[in-house]
């Protein structure tokens, strides 16, 4: 039986949070089976627990944001959930003393170190996958995404930024997951964007922990960062793991094709939400045997104790 995954033992990491630039302190605690993924604000008296679902999802604009039913919020959960997309973890408790997470180096690579440093647990109760049976597709404006019927995880992206420096890199890419390493491939791509959007956002008491430290800064010609770009294709690298993430606020991994041109959280979410409506469009399945589990994800016994 292919099982469900928490982490081994509580990690503890310390960082700013995006839009406040406040530290966070951040402790992330096993979970026995069908926890799923709960946000906990430890900061508040009593604590409010926030569990990831499609629809608790709102505030697209500058990042994920989550709600439970008493309107308690956390933000910046994209990159988190893209890393446990990436080691299929299914059960976590992720502890924080604020509303926001630490955004970290702005890409998904701290969270991968840390959950493997946790180590990766085993739960003797079965992994269940949503297996997309029939296409299904959201559209906005010239934005769309669909997901298809596929037996692993393969993804078919396009961005089209007119700008110089991202329409040099390349903006098209089929990542299937059989062939290629989420963690190698994808994990360390970071996020983006306007140095004057920035600066306007600063002006304004906004993303006031965002830097170069946690974002690709970019002005009309040029990346300003001095180390460089990561991958050089990682403005197409980043918005995959964000759909990655964003498509695993669901609680499952997918089997199946995402196929999506210039979406951002806003149209993944709807996406997800699209799917889990139509309940004709997939199913929940297990696997009895790794050979017959369409996805792989890194073995459990990799992690480093
Ligand atoms: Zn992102």
């Amino acid at each position: 039986m292919i099982k469900q995954r928490t982490i081994k033992q509580s990690v503890k990491e310390t960082g700013i949070g995006l839009h406040k630039g406040d530290k966070v302190t951040m402790t992330l605690r096993p979970a026995p089976a069908n926890t799923g993924i709960v946000f906990r604000r430890v900061d508040l008296e009593p604590y409010a627990d926030i569990p990831a679902r499609a629809d608790s999802v709102g505030d697209t604009m500058l990042c994920t944001c989550i709600s439970n039913s008493d309107g308690v919020t956390i933000s910046t959960v994209e990159h988190l959930a893209s890393a446990l997309a990436g080691l299929g973890i299914d059960n976590i408790i992720v502890e924080v003393d604020s509303d926001e997470l630490p955004i970290m180096d702005g890409s998904a690579s701290p969270f991968i170190f840390l959950l493997q440093s946790a180590g990766i647990e085993e739960i003797n109760t079965a992994k269940q996958f949503i297996k997309i049976t029939k296409t299904i597709r959201v559209e906005e404006d010239d934005k769309w995404a669909e997901l298809r019927p596929y037996d692993g995880f393969r993804v078919d992206f396009r961005i089209d930024f007119d700008h110089p420096v991202i329409s040099e890199t390349r903006q098209h890419m089929v990542l299937d997951f059989d062939s290629s390493s989420y963690v190698d491939e994808v994990s360390r791509a970071r996020t983006f964007g306007f140095m004057k959007d920035l600066e306007y956002m600063h002006s304004h008491n906004l993303a006031l922990g965002g830097s170069m430290e946690n974002a690709v800064a970019l002005d009309e010609y040029r990346v300003l960062n001095p180390e460089g770009l990561r991958y050089s294709d990682e403005f197409l690298k980043h918005k995959i793991l964000d759909a990655i993430g964003d498509l695993y606020l669901g609680g499952h991994s997918i089997v199946g094709e995402l196929v999506a041109y210039k979406t951002g959280h806003g149209l993944n979410n709807k996406l997800l939400n699209a799917l889990l409506q139509n309940k004709e469009c997939w199913e929940f399945v297990s696997y009895e045997t790794p050979e017959e589990m369409p996805i792989r994800f890194a073995s459990p016994f990799l992690a480093t104790n």
